[in-house]
């Protein structure tokens, strides 16, 4: 349907962001927000009145939690960050693609507030007929909407101030904190870790021997995807990329645009990987219903995820194939890199190449160990590992890692009575994943996950007064088996209902749950073609007991488009890795010619 412009069904929409702001206000009016704090003041050990939630970052998922709390009748919070305003998180700084991954329809940040919407913020500037030219929402776009929503709904984000070190104890958690007046000590009922990718870890790098001495101070040639990087050094020279998610390709388009002569980019596998298995991961049911699966299962769904790559977005594929002086190495991962004064040489088992730079473009790690803020406690907190035994653990070091979180993202302790004010730090970053799935980070999983962190973690739950609502207790690893099934939703109601989270917010969530888990938990038969976009996503399913059937005569007889689109998972070896070489529906529309898709390797790879 052709809109008229600036309207709406009707009705005009703001035009310009001052009657937005204007309207986002009258909402807040009818939502009656902002809600007038409900939580009884407590003093800290210092005698002076402590905060009842420090949220250490102030990113998507930092601000979005501050604003849920202030909705919620939360209001003696701090918002903090170490980066300055704009340069929070990657937006405005080594997210280097043009356009978000993401659709643009997806909502997050504005809690259900329509005319906080980056919708709304986009009709608001461009109309509706704008709106329905957008194709993606651009990176810039998404930070200036994030800081409008910031300063419309008045959070007051503290920039360039910094969390050095956590101290929780049995009430409060101390915690130390270093801005432009310099150092102060602040004591919380609780703290939420909203850092982001490496909020629960750091940058990964791979093991090589000559790094350490490649990153000395000084070189500067050798640099992660999410440093900051002068690319118009290497105009006219040769950059390497390792990796072939889509930061490689980003930061091998950025290179090439400011002007590099030749992009070379180094995969370890023999083709880019073509099915997002994560998109499985992304709708009500599974968001609102993970944390109800056992150990087992989760354990499962994520180990299998983390181990099937991501394939880069198409976009960021085509920026790259525009340029002449790109190259895509397959099946040549890297085995050293050594840099000097000059040039960086690049080792694999094929041959050695000299570059001006080299970027790793090896994602992030959640390791605890890495964040100086948690010194303290990072060895008593509960991990995976811990939970599932050493065999497992060693399968899959990677997610052993991870945090193992109670049902507020709180930290448990490895041994019980060690450490009770674990409790109140809340992981709501990255590290969460394992235990929550992605409600803290990606944009799909944020309205989902403030509600859970929100919901079941409110101050008063560390009062010393409120000696009935307990932090959830750690739970028993029992001998016998490495694998306890627990569900972490055991203690949730109760939080939930004792901390006032809104019926409507709750009967929401329970409705989901009825209707949703049965489809996530049911084991008998379902056909495939109800669920057409989730066929390249079977394994997940089957994990989660969903046996599905495929009837192909029906398929096609009913839905002849699904011819070949449904090829993806059950094929003989050579017909999958076929497929594989196509460009396929699953990373880009299906219009796109094949021989120019991600996959053709003859295209990509030039010798
Ligand atoms: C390159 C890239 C592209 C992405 N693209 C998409 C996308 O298209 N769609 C999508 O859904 N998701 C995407 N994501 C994932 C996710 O949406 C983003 O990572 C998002 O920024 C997460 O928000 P956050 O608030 O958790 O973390 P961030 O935005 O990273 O914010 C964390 C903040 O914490 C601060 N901080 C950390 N430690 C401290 C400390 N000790 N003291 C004070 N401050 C601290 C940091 O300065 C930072 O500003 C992308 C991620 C990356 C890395």
């Amino acid at each position: 349907m052709t809109l008229p412009s600036n309207t709406e069904a009707g009705r005009a929409l703001p035009t310009g962001l001052d009657e937005l702001a204007a309207a986002v206000r009258h909402d807040f009016e009818r939502m009656r927000f902002p809600t007038p704090n409900w939580v009884p003041a407590a003093d800290g050990p210092d005698g002076k009145p402590a905060l009842d939630v420090l949220i250490i970052g102030g990113g998507m998922c930092g601000q979005t939690l501050a604003l849920a709390l202030a909705r919620d009748g939360v209001r003696n919070t701090r918002i903090i960050d170490r980066a300055p305003r704009r340069r929070e998180g990657p937006w405005g700084t080594y997210a280097r693609m043009e356009i978000l991954r993401s659709p643009k329809h997806l909502t997050g940040p504005d809690l259900g507030f329509p005319a906080l919407t980056f919708r709304a913020w986009y009709e608001a500037q461009h109309g509706a007929e704008g709106w329905e030219r957008l194709y993606k929402i651009s990176t810039a776009d998404w930070l200036a909407y994030l800081l409008w929503v910031r300063d419309t709904a008045e959070i007051a984000v503290e920039n360039g101030t910094e969390a050095l070190d956590i101290d929780p104890a049995t009430h409060f958690v101390r915690v130390e904190l270093k801005g432009a007046q310099g150092t102060e000590t602040v004591y919380a009922r609780k703290v939420v870790l909203a850092g982001g990718r490496d909020g629960a870890g750091a940058p990964y790098a791979p093991p090589f021997s000559s790094l350490a001495a490649a990153l000395e101070a000084g070189k500067m040639r050798v640099f992660h995807s999410s440093d900051d990087i002068d690319f118009a050094r290497f105009k006219g020279g040769k950059v390497a990329v390792l990796g072939a998610s889509a930061s490689a390709f980003d930061n091998a388009a950025v290179a090439l645009e400011a002007g590099a002569q030749e992009v070379r980019l180094f995969s370890r596998r023999p083709h880019l990987p073509q099915i997002n298995k994560s998109k499985w991961t992304v709708f009500a049911g599974f968001l609102e219903g993970y944390c109800q699966l056992d150990d087992r299962r989760r354990w499962e769904i994520y180990t299998y995820i983390f181990s099937q790559a991501t394939p880069p977005p198409h976009e960021s594929v085509l920026r790259c194939d525009r340029h002449a002086g790109f190259t895509i190495h397959f099946a040549e991962p890297w085995l050293d890199v050594v840099s000097a004064a000059d040039s960086v040489t690049v080792v694999t088992a094929k041959a050695q190449y000299r570059f001006d730079a080299a970027i790793l473009a090896t994602g992030f790690s959640v390791d605890l160990p890495q964040r100086p803020e948690l010194a303290r406690i990072h060895d008593k907190v509960l991990l995976w590992a811990d939970r599932v035994g050493p065999q497992e653990a060693a399968r899959h070091p990677e997610a052993a890692r991870f945090p193992y979180l109670g049902p507020s993202f709180e930290f448990l302790e490895r041994a019980p009575g060690a450490a009770p004010g674990l409790a109140h730090v809340h992981c709501f970053n990255a590290g969460a994943t394992m235990s929550h799935a992605a409600l803290a980070g990606d944009i799909p999983g944020l309205a989902f996950g403030e509600t859970a962190c929100r919901a079941r973690s409110p101050a008063a739950c560390s009062s010393p007064a409120r000696t009935s609502c307990k932090p959830h207790s750690p739970p028993t690893t029992t001998a016998s088996s490495s694998r306890p099934a627990i569900s972490c939703r055991g203690e949730a109601f109760p939080l939930l209902v004792l901390h006032g989270d809104r019926g409507r917010v709750r009967g929401g969530r329970l409705l989901r749950r009825l209707l949703l888990l049965p489809i996530l938990k049911k084991n008998g038969e379902r056909e495939q073609e109800n669920y057409p976009s989730l066929n390249a996503t079977s394994r997940p399913r089957r994990m989660l007991g969903n046996r599905t059937t495929r009837r192909k005569s029906r398929l096609r007889a009913r839905k002849p488009a699904q011819i070949g689109r449904s090829r993806n998972t059950h094929q003989l070896p050579r017909e999958m890795m076929s497929e594989r070489r196509k460009f396929s529906s699953s990373i880009g529309p299906r219009m796109k010619p094949r021989i120019r898709g991600a996959g053709s390797q003859r295209i990509l790879v030039r010798k």
